[in-house]
């Protein structure tokens, strides 16, 4: 059984459509990346798997994971950039769930956002400023905070957005190991077009509607995928 099933999906702002008919399937340890260009639909579908936009036709659904057991990392913004919280507070505001109803952290709750932090690489971070971290060294925070809620998939928007190369190469490193050794799913969306295909196993390249899906291989021997990839300055 499929850990994710896209069917018929089609989701519309204002009547107009964004994404149309786009059916795919995703296996559990499946790397995935999502590419097209801008206005593609891309952040909307991000949008509709985490469910915070609701389809307006097809079907969603996730097999052994409920929707809130998704971790995710959006696209990091200026103001977040300089957020005024040490690396501690910020994960643990991924731990939300995990830490039920209880009005402060609970010594268990603290133990996996370390965890979390050693899996990325940050635990010696835990007691810094958020803010005074380079680009590199944040993402990692981001990604341990996202990996507190969930130990099967995670969804990356272009998470080495704004990173030097040697950031770039770590980050991606990171995820690969996370994917590999730890066998979480992984979904990003990244511009960064020709490294993130190279990474990912499979790729969904859409323009509202289904342009490819298949095996990064596939992809690019494919007439779509060639096409694509020599136009790697398109801004996706
Ligand atoms: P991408 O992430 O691939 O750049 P988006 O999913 O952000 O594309 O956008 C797809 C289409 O939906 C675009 O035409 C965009 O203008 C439109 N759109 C996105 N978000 C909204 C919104 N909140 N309200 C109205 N239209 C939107
Ligand atoms: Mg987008």
């Amino acid at each position: 059984m499929s850990l994710l099933k896209v069917e018929d999906l089609t989701v519309q702002y204002d009547g107009s459509e964004a994404l149309s008919g786009l059916s795919f399937t995703l296996e559990q340890g499946d790397y995935l990346c999502i590419v097209g260009e801008n206005g593609s639909g891309k952040s909307t579908l991000i949008k509709a798997l985490l469910g915070l936009k609701k389809p307006d036709g097809g079907s969603i659904t996730y097999q052994g994971l409920a929707q809130s057991q998704i971790g995710y990392m959006p696209q990091q913004t200026d103001i977040q950039r300089d957020f005024p919280a040490s690396v501690m507070e910020v994960v643990l505001t991924g731990c939300l769930k995990a830490n039920g109803r209880r009005p402060f952290f609970s010594a268990k709750t603290k133990k996996l956002a370390l965890e979390n932090l050693e899996k990325t690489g940050a635990a010696q971070l835990a007691k810094k400023c958020y803010g005074e971290l380079s680009g590199g060294q944040q993402q990692r925070v981001l990604m341990a905070r996202a990996l507190c809620s969930t130990e099967k998939l995670l969804i990356l928007d272009e998470p080495v957005a704004n990173l030097d190369p040697k950031a770039t190469d770590e980050l991606y490193a990171l995820i690969d190991e996370l994917n590999k050794k730890h066998g979480i799913t992984v979904i990003m969306v990244s511009h960064d077009i020709r490294c993130a295909a190279m990474q990912a196993g499979k790729i969904l390249h859409i323009d509202k509607t289904l342009v490819f899906f298949g095996t990064t291989n596939d992809y690019i021997n494919s007439p779509e995928g060639r096409r694509f990839l020599s136009h790697s300055h398109h801004d996706i």
